[in-house]
């Protein structure tokens, strides 16, 4: 049971793959720091892994058959994460904010993976907020350095559904076809808090936020990395969209996103890059509306 003002994160050593892209490893050593006690409002908390039929919501049945019934550890991982996001989704609509360890969602599509991304739980959160928890409108952040065009295929068309992306690099771009949505891909890093502030200010009069807090705008990492994005832009960020939370009263909950190594940044390092997200959650206090 969690107790009153901590903050819920999800998190199990399922997500975790021993090697390969960040992804799916940085969880692990986020996670160690975490149960040292390093931010001590912080309540780890394991999920069940999500099921083929909560899935089904947004993928294709074969894409996600092939997904299932292949490694089987890399479909350990994905419905131990993507579980970890709807408990996280669900724990925020009681505690007024929660987060899930995992990574790889936002360029998900229905049929297919994409860019380390399998299963989209943005968009399945999103969803799961309007149809279980009665959210009249829900809105999606997004600063991982690339665009989020797998969220936008998936609830780009939902009218309940607001989007608002801050991306680095054009990868996985999309096309705004409604005021619902925001798209700001930055040329260089002093325009980049500003733009954050503009999709902030996007979302307006939703129910709940799902946060993806990815960190690969950060100028150490390999992939994503943009000059002059420092550990201290990083954390400004975080602040204003926790703050931004708090403000507005909104619920809301975060996922890692995306953030990998680099010359100088090992995987240890690029766990410590999300720290601030998770100080930043702590710190504020959020009280749900009831939604009988
Ligand atoms: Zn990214």
């Amino acid at each position: 049971m969690t107790t009153k003002n901590n903050l819920p994160i999800y998190w199990s050593p399922d997500y975790v793959l021993d090697s390969g892209v960040e992804t799916r490893t940085k969880s692990g050593p986020l996670a160690k720091i975490l149960q040292t006690g390093e931010i001590p409002s912080v309540e780890m908390i394991a999920p069940l892994p999500a099921t083929r039929e909560e899935l089904l919501v947004i993928h294709d049945e074969k894409y996600l058959d092939r997904l299932i019934n292949g490694d089987a550890d890399l479909a350990r991982s994905i419905l131990a994460s993507t579980g970890g996001v709807r408990d996280a989704l669900d724990a925020m609509f009681v505690h007024g904010r929660a987060g899930s360890l995992s990574s790889g969602l936002h360029h998900a599509k229905r049929d297919t993976d994409e860019g380390f991304c399998y299963i989209n739980g943005l968009a399945l959160a999103a969803l799961r907020a309007i149809a279980k928890h009665g959210a009249k409108k829900v809105g999606v952040l997004d600063t991982d350095s690339h665009c989020g065009g797998g969220t936008f295929q998936l609830v780009g068309e939902n009218e309940k559904v607001t989007l608002a992306d801050v991306s680095c690099n054009s990868y996985d771009i999309w096309r705004p076809n409604s005021d619902r949505h925001y798209l700001e891909v930055v040329n260089s890093a002093s325009e980049y808090i500003d733009a954050v502030k503009r999709a902030l200010a996007h979302i307006k009069d939703v129910d709940a936020l799902i946060y993806n807090a990815g960190m690969d705008p950060f100028e150490d990492c390999a992939i994503g990395g943009m000059p002059g994005i420092t550990r201290e832009v990083l954390k400004e960020r975080e602040r204003l969209v926790a703050q931004w939370c708090e403000d507005t009263q909104t619920p809301a909950m975060f996922v890692l996103a995306g953030g990998y190594g680099g010359a100088n940044l090992d995987l240890d390092g690029v766990a410590r890059l999300h720290l601030p997200t998770i100080r930043e959650f702590a710190r504020i206090l959020i009280t749900p509306k009831s939604n009988n």
